[in-house]
């Protein structure tokens, strides 16, 4: 693999070469266990780490899509897990342990909210969710066992922009490990190791896989921070992916450039779409002039703004369900970055479990809805929002 080559051979071609019989795609290796030759070569494939064990320590298929990744993020290193959400735990389980304080960006996932906030202080893992773009919060937020920065951008649902060259800088200074999850970006709008953050994380089952088929997730960074989650936290946790699901995932990785143009595209039209609407009452979707952040985005989103979009309904709670369930195309889904278009309501699905205090904090309110534009014509998702909206407009 030439490290020159760009971005889509890389997507395309990255870890599938030497495959057994010149096969164009790593096969599914569909084995638990790999044979030894002798005991001598067991006792060495232990001992030397090299060779496949065990599918929990390491598998071929798996391992094609871990160095795709990492070329992909410009990364030394690529672990696959078995969702977003294991990645996300090892990634802060490597860089933590009981009496450690972490400092997390409040407007992220409700499912990361959640493990920060009620499993992290059963680990005596001290927490503070805070807005990090305001230096003053961030800097009261310090304590002398903090260890650890956690961003999330563009964030969800609100598709809030973190300036992470800054906020990297800032957490080197004072000596922290900075974790991204950049699900929404996909490391073909974003790379966040570029920009000076430690680890990057990613719910693989969205854009990465990109066809709503497979459950995954990704952590990458240098060997030295991958390796210790790889033979420490995912071996004896155990969340590995499977090969069935890496093939699908490597599949879906070799269209991701081609996929996240279309999305970025449609999602703009969508965007100001729904921006001169009259039954909406405020877009946020970071390519637009208006949104707050955009600025950052444009700096460091390099081709795109994503394909996520959140607007809230101007006649609230009522209208948003009205809307859901007038739709005729776009499907009720509680995920994203699928071929399909996607919309959700996230103060009763992904943000669920956060109090209403909690949720009004961060400015998720019951009009709100999250869509993830698909592959569809722009103008048929157009026409089915304009309709579902038609007795609010
Ligand atoms: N991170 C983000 C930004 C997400 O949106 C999600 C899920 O929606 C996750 C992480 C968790 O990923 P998974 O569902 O693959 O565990």
């Amino acid at each position: 693999m030439v490290k020159e080559w760009g971005f889509s051979t890389r997507a395309v071609h990255a870890g599938t070469e030497g495959q057994p019989e010149g096969a164009t795609n790593p096969p599914i290796v569909a084995s638990a266990g790999f044979a030894f030759d002798s005991a001598e070569e067991g006792f060495q494939r232990f001992a030397e780490g090299k060779g496949y064990v065990y599918s929990r320590y390491a598998n071929p298929t798996v391992r094609a899509v871990e160095v795709r990744l990492a070329s992909l993020e410009g990364a030394g290193e690529a672990l696959l897990c078995a969702s977003g959400m294991s990645a996300i735990a090892m990634a802060l389980l490597g860089s933590l342990q009981a009496g450690d304080h972490l400092i997390s960006e409040g407007s992220i996932y409700g499912g990361t909210i959640s493990l920060l906030g009620q499993l992290f202080p059963r680990l005596g893992i001290e927490v503070s969710l805070v807005d990090t773009l305001d230096r003053a919060q961030l800097e009261g937020a310090l304590r002398p066992n903090t260890k650890t920065l956690y961003l999330e951008t563009p964030g969800n649902p609100l598709l809030k922009i973190l300036p992470l060259k800054e906020l990297a800088a800032w957490a080197a200074d004072r000596g922290l490990v900075t974790i991204v999850d950049s699900t929404f970006a996909t490391p073909y709008l974003q790379r966040p190791l570029q920009l000076g953050c430690d680890l990057v994380v990613h719910s693989a089952t969205k854009f990465l896989g990109g066809h709503g088929d497979l459950t995954a997730g990704l952590v990458a960074g240098v060997r030295e921070r991958i390796e210790p989650l790889r033979t420490g936290w995912q071996r004896l946790f155990g969340p590995v992916l499977s090969p069935f699901e890496a093939f699908l995932l490597g599949r879906g990785l070799a269209t991701l450039p081609l996929r996240m143009e279309r999305c970025c595209a449609s999602a703009l039209a969508i965007a100001a779409f729904l921006e001169s609407s009259s039954a909406v009452g405020r877009v946020y979707y970071p390519g637009l002039p208006s949104h707050p952040q955009h600025a950052i985005a444009a700096r460091q989103m390099e081709k795109g703004f994503g394909g996520i979009v959140a607007f809230e309904m101007a006649s609230g709670f009522e209208g948003a369900v009205a809307t859901l369930d007038s739709l005729r195309l776009i499907s009720r889904v509680a995920s994203l970055g699928d071929t399909r278009s996607l919309i959700m309501h996230p103060a009763s699905s992904s943000h669920r479990l956060l109090s209403p205090a909690e949720r009004a904090a961060l400015g998720i309110g019951g009009g709100l809805l999250r869509l993830s534009v698909g592959l569809e014509e722009v103008e048929d998702l157009i026409g089915d929002l304009r309709q579902a909206m038609s007795s609010y407009s």
